[in-house]
């Protein structure tokens, strides 16, 4: 397992407010939301960032946007969200476990992140 934030996460070596679980990926309310829904989802593999993913992670991706759209229609903003995937230092990731901000709640055009 990573030693990222995530990582702990993940292994229950730090609480998070876990919204979601199964046997790939997690997902947890961001603890600085940016908008009234955001959600982190984080696969159980430990992934840097999206331009290391190969192709022995073409499943876990495609289960991860399935993911996304479950819980979008759970959070109740199906209709209008966000997914969000920050690569690198240049595109704003700070944590370097891969993971989907899902993002909604606001009105079009406000908010924006
Ligand atoms: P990044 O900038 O890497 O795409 O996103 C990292 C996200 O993780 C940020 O939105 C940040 O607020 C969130 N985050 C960082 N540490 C924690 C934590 O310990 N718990 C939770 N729930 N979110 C975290």
């Amino acid at each position: 397992m990573s030693d990222t934030i995530f990582g702990k996460i993940i292994s229950g070596e730090i609480p998070a407010d876990k919204i979601y679980e199964d046997e790939h990926c997690i997902a947890i309310n961001d603890v600085n939301p940016q908008a009234p829904v955001h959600v982190l989802v984080i696969p159980k593999r430990a992934i840097p960032k999206l331009s290391e993913a190969t192709g022995d992670d073409q499943a876990l991706l495609g289960h991860l946007l399935l993911v996304v759209k479950k819980l979008a229609a759970q959070l109740g903003v199906a209709e209008g969200f966000r997914v969000i995937i920050n690569n690198g230092k240049g595109g704003g990731q700070t944590v370097f476990h891969l993971h989907l901000h899902i993002i909604g709640g606001f009105k079009m055009g406000e908010g924006m992140v």
